[in-house]
């Protein structure tokens, strides 16, 4: 058989997860495969099919072979509000567990689905939070691969950590070296992620169980590149004995304005008006500070992040969400006149940014971001250094990557992960000052400041190159899927 009749004949399916962070790239990998002639599946439900999914309407009318496998979302039988299947939906944050057992009824439905299938699929993708799979997997002998939504220094960060246990018997503030990494990476433990400090959750029997679901896949999927982080990729690829691909950065997969608007979620703002406005600012002039799809952040402390904006005397683009306390800030927001005082230099989005249309603007000159993996791949994509305000998870390691590591970053100075549904325990830890400080630091025009613009270009074009045919991450994708075939 002609080797690309044997690809077409691979089916994939793919499960993601309902929160943003998650469904959004493994759209994105959904599309790569299809791009490289392989079928995809997308288990879905109906409001995230609609509300992540529709992204790909275009390109499947245009023959992309993908499609959706929509079943319904029992959202009585968890206890969840009716259209809630995302975590960036929960009323409460305490909700995550009902959300989390609704996603595990799936099962039933996706064994029923395979059952019935012949030839059954050739290999499942499925997100690093879904446990279920892994049976699934098992009972229909198929190769099961995780999308893993971290880096690969984030994985030897993990790893080493589990290995070593260096934190243990050492207090919340003090910090201690990772041993055996090629850099010298000092954390304190408030600084760890939710594996090894979970807050007041108990969450290290779910996490075990993760960690073995994970080493008993056939493989890793990695939203990187392997030149960004060339020394961690190889140290990953040898602990998975190859069977790691680097195939990002996903979000590099929609070439076209119209595609990376509708990317994630209804744009909050007109995408011509929001065009039209960074039109009109000069190159490399604006900051775009946008925190994630699920952070929660106290009104208190996003006053302050509004005031470090304001004087910082820099353009800027102000994403604002603070979960089901935004009608807070946004009181805030109206009574103070904030929008009045910042007119033409500044621009407040009330709910969902186009974030990669707007990154990739030259106006833009930095990003104040949360260091979700997403975003901040999303920014070295687009070139530009970073200002960096780590949450939770596994923020902080993100941050020491970008700050120490690839020196494209200068953070604003956060301590410890404020942990999802307890901001109000940490009240305000960075103030407006501090914020603009760190803005002034990467917009500014001393010789760091220009240094630090041209490593993140730099970054920018290899990120660029890897997904390009002949690139890194191109190459890995089809290295997938010859083993697949194979
Ligand atoms: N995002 C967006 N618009 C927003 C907020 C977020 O497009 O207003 C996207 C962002 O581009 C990224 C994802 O949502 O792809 C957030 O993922 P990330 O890993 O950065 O953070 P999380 O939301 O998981 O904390």
């Amino acid at each position: 058989m002609a080797l690309q009749e044997a690809i077409e004949q691979l089916h994939f399916l793919v499960i993601p997860f309902g929160s943003p962070g998650h469904y959004i790239p493994t759209i994105d990998l959904a599309k790569l495969l299809a791009q490289h002639g392989v079928r995809v599946t997308i288990v879905t439900t109906p409001v995230n099919a609609h509300k992540f999914g529709s992204i790909l309407d275009e390109a499947i009318q245009s023959g992309l072979p993908i499609s959706f496998l929509e079943f319904p979302f029992s959202y009585k039988e968890f206890g969840l509000p009716e259209g809630c299947e995302s975590v960036d939906d929960l009323p409460d944050i305490g909700l995550g567990g009902a959300l989390m057992e609704a996603f595990t009824s799936q099962q039933k439905q996706v064994e029923q689905y395979i059952e019935n299938l012949n030839p059954r699929p050739s290999c499942m993708i499925s997100d690093m939070f879904l446990l279920w799979p892994a049976e699934v997997a098992k009972k229909f002998h198929i190769p099961r691969i995780i999308f893993d939504g971290m880096n690969c220094f984030t994985q030897m960060c993990n790893h080493v950590l589990y290995l070593s246990k260096v934190y243990e018997g050492v207090s919340e503030s003090d910090s201690f070296v990772l041993p055996g990494l090629p850099d010298r990476i000092e954390l304190t433990r408030s600084q760890l992620s939710f594996a090894f400090n979970s807050g007041s959750m108990d969450a290290k029997d779910y996490y075990e169980r993760l960690r073995i679901s994970e080493s008993e896949a056939f493989g890793v999927v990695i939203n990187s590149f392997e030149e960004l982080e060339q020394e961690y990729a190889d140290a990953y690829q040898k602990l998975k004995k190859d069977k790691a691909w680097c195939v990002g950065p996903l979000s590099l997969c929609h070439k076209d304005a119209s595609q990376k608007v509708q990317r994630g979620n209804k744009s909050s703002i007109n995408e011509n008006y929001c065009t039209k406005w960074l039109d009109s600012q000069e190159n490399n002039s604006v900051i775009y500070a946008c925190l994630g799809s699920i952070t929660r952040i106290e009104p208190a402390q996003l006053i302050e992040l509004g005031l470090g904006l304001e004087s910082s005397k820099r353009p800027f683009i102000w994403v604002v969400r603070a979960g089901h306390k935004t009608e807070k800030i946004v009181k805030w927001i109206d009574e103070e006149g904030f929008e009045e005082r910042i007119k033409g230099r500044g621009l407040v989005i009330r709910g969902w940014a186009p974030q990669v249309l707007i990154l990739s603007h030259p106006a833009i000159g930095g990003f104040l971001t949360h260091c979700g993996w997403n975003s901040a791949l999303e920014g070295i994509s687009a070139g530009i250094p970073m200002v960096t305000w780590p949450q939770f998870q596994e923020q902080f390691y993100n941050e020491k990557l970008l700050v120490q590591i690839l020196r494209i970053g200068i953070s604003v100075g956060a301590q410890n992960v404020v942990h999802l549904g307890e901001e109000e325990k940490s009240g305000v830890v960075v103030t407006s000052a501090e914020f603009t400080k760190a803005i002034e630091m990467v917009l500014g025009d001393e010789n760091e400041s220009e240094d630090r613009r041209k490593r993140a270009k730099k970054l920018g074009k290899m990120a660029n190159e890897a997904i390009e045919q002949g690139g890194s991450s191109y190459r890995n994708i089809t290295r997938l899927i010859q083993v697949i075939r194979d």
